[in-house]
């Protein structure tokens, strides 16, 4: 089955009760066993759920992975990874992760004897300087934000492997539908759903992707065991997102292309990052990794005032944070979701602007920058 069909059939078949063609919400915390040891695959819902079942059949199918694995929010699925390493392992990670994983493994984990090191993953020779003995894991985020910075993940998965070491990669940006690490050799894949592949704002989660049945079981046991699972309602909008998730990066990529040139050309606009611009440092990477260049634009005034003034003045681009939805958000990263999770090595210059480009008709986005911008 090819991406379209597997989102909308992968693990999601008819009801068999009544034949209902959307799995059902099984807003239940425990099940009826027909005799003690007899049960019918579900004991208890922080173990499992159908509703989660399927969700994690869907978004593994979608990944090219072996197995799904749902969570309660994006950093619930990176906190159970980190599970899997003791004290004196070593993680290497980009200088511009998501800040809230930055801030798990820096000012959480590290207190229980985790060590780190933040290093440009654009640079592979940094990255196999940083690599150790007690290296576990080389995390990657691609695209980054806010600069939509682009790393080569085959790359990276290439030296985690020749170190004895996993490559994880966070695909919250790109989506399964513009990227799929695993094929480009990652062991494993987390997400936070609350982005794109929900894709309407209405809900948080998080994934985690595997491409074997041992680390899978490992990681099952760990989410039993500390117990951060989404309910059903939230497994069923997650799902119910992703039948659309194609259609919808489509569109957002559309969009964001055209957001992207009209601001490059902008007198006012100093700097643009986005990977599809020809022009853009990731762009031939992008082109080679990704089959699309996603949503996210970023760019930058002339100073903070300006971005400030450009985020108060648009009237469709919501003033918010977070992303992925089909609706158009803006942001200040330096005061709303940088400012947040302060204390990460990256510097966020206060005269960018990012942007969550929607799915709304273009022209009415365009029209909407421009007067902002005017
Ligand atoms: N990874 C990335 C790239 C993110 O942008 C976010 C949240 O913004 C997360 C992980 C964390 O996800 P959540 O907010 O669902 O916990």
């Amino acid at each position: 089955m090819r991406f379209e069909t597997r989102a909308i059939h992968a693990g999601q078949e008819p009801e068999p009760a009544y034949g209902a063609v959307n799995v059902p919400i099984y807003q239940t915390s425990t099940y009826a066993q027909d005799a003690v040891g007899e049960h019918r695959g579900y004991e208890y819902a922080r173990t499992g759920n159908p509703t989660r079942t399927a969700l994690e059949t869907a978004v593994a199918a979608l990944e090219e992975g072996y197995g799904g694995l749902c969570f309660a929010s994006g950093m619930a699925a990176e906190a159970n990874l980190f599970y899997l390493l003791k004290p004196g392992d070593h993680v290497v990670m980009g200088d511009d992760v998501y800040g809230g994983t930055y801030r798990l493994v820096a000012r959480v984990l590290q207190g229980w004897g985790l060590e780190f090191d933040a290093v440009d993953m654009s640079d592979l020779e940094a990255v196999r300087k940083a690599v150790r003995e007690e290296t576990r894991v080389l995390w990657v985020e691609t695209p980054t934000n806010p600069f939509l910075r682009i790393v080569d993940i085959a790359a990276v998965a290439e030296i985690a492997h020749e170190a004895g070491a996993w490559c994880v990669v966070d695909n919250t940006f790109a989506s399964p539908y513009l990227q799929r690490p695993v094929l480009l050799g990652a062991d494993a894949v987390v997400h936070s759903s609350t982005k794109y592949l929900g894709g309407h704002s209405d809900v948080v989660g998080g994934v985690i992707v595997t491409t074997n049945p041992e680390t899978h079981e490992r990681l099952k046991f760990l989410q039993n065991a500390a117990g951060a699972v989404p309910g059903p309602m939230d497994c069923f909008l997650t799902l119910r997102g992703l039948k659309t998730l194609a259609i919808r990066m489509d569109a957002h990529c559309r969009n964001a292309g055209r957001i992207a040139e009209f601001l490059a050309g902008h007198p006012r606009v100093k700097a643009v990052h986005y990977p599809g611009l020809p022009s853009d440092p990731g762009h031939e990477l992008a082109r080679r990794q990704m089959s699309g260049f996603g949503g996210m634009v970023s760019f930058e005034l002339d100073s903070e005032d300006e971005a400030l003034e450009v985020c108060k003045r648009t009237r469709l681009f919501f003033l918010a944070e977070s992303l992925g939805g089909v609706e158009s958000l803006i942001e200040h990263p330096g005061r709303m979701t940088h400012l947040s999770v302060a204390g990460s090595p990256l510097e966020v210059p206060a005269n960018l602007v990012r942007l969550s480009v929607g799915i709304e008709h273009p022209d009415d986005l365009l029209e909407d920058l421009s007067q902002a911008l005017a």
